[in-house]
């Protein structure tokens, strides 16, 4: 058996029944169009190719290519690329309307995230697993522990759905962490103009400064009467602002 390489996060499905499951959970049709992040060895390319019209892999290991390419060498429908997610110009794969699929490698997920989330009007829907402490960052709610960038950010441009955690068993090699899988559908943009860049700089801002409270990190921009004007309680910190509230704010830095 080959070695998998840890420093590219590499952990093979190897579960027929948490396969299945996880097939039957995207619902594929034969007009679906796809993209796979980090396709390994196919342990859900293969059971979904079937089901579905075509799917773009890209994978960054190239002593995976030739395996991929010997796997699905009868299949017209199969796209393969040797690229790495977070240096790729997504806009060449995300041609028309894609739905996205991912076990994820977890040493890069959140920047994964980070990258397709301004995506939204090229996606369908995305399927993804990640480790499960990410998850609870994605989908918690303001005034959590784990409310922060991730959480407003992922949540402004997706509903998170997390459908059942994984554990490590299932995989070879083992993964040190738990797993969830989840489903993403992309929000109607609330963005106009220039406002989706003042949006990402403010939620940067107020959680680099996590502790400080809400006048002190906007002090350069609202005086308290205003801040108390858009229903925002200075003395808060940012950890308990809905998304909505920093849509507001966004609207008059
Ligand atoms: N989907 C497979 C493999 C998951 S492991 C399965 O479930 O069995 C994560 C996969 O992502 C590995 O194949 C790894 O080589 C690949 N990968 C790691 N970093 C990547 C990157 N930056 N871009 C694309 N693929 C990457």
């Amino acid at each position: 058996m080959r070695n998998h390489k840890k420093k590219l996060g590499q952990h093979f499905l190897n579960d027929k029944n948490i396969i299945n499951k996880i097939i039957m959970s995207i619902k594929p049709k034969m007009t679906d169009s796809f993209l796979e992040i980090g396709p390994g060895e196919g342990a859900l390319t293969t059971p979904l190719l079937g089901l579905i019209k075509d799917i773009v892999l890209i994978e960054k290991d190239k002593d995976l290519i030739p395996l991929l390419q010997n796997r699905y060498i009868e299949s017209n429908n199969v796209q393969i690329v040797n690229n790495d997610i977070l240096k790729c110009n997504l806009s060449n794969y995300l041609l028309g309307k894609t739905r996205i699929i991912g076990n994820l490698p977890y040493n890069i997920s959140t920047e994964i995230i980070f990258k397709l989330l301004p995506a939204t009007s090229h996606i369908t829907d995305m399927h993804l697993m990640l480790q499960k402490e990410v998850v609870d960052r994605m989908i918690a709610n303001p005034g959590s522990k784990v409310y922060g960038r991730l959480s407003v950010m992922t949540q402004v441009y997706f509903k998170v759905t997390k459908l059942f955690d994984i554990s490590p068993n299932v995989f070879v090699p083992k993964p040190k962490v738990h797993s969830s899988y989840i489903n993403m559908i992309p929000k109607v943009s609330p963005f106009s103009d220039n406002n989706e860049d003042k949006f990402k700089k403010l939620v940067t801002m107020m959680f680099t400064a996590r502790r400080k409270m809400i006048k002190t990190s906007l002090r350069d921009y609202f005086d308290e009467s205003t801040l108390k004007n858009l229903s925002i309680n200075p003395n808060h910190r940012p950890e308990v602002l809905s998304v909505e509230d920093f849509l507001r704010i966004s609207k008059y830095v």
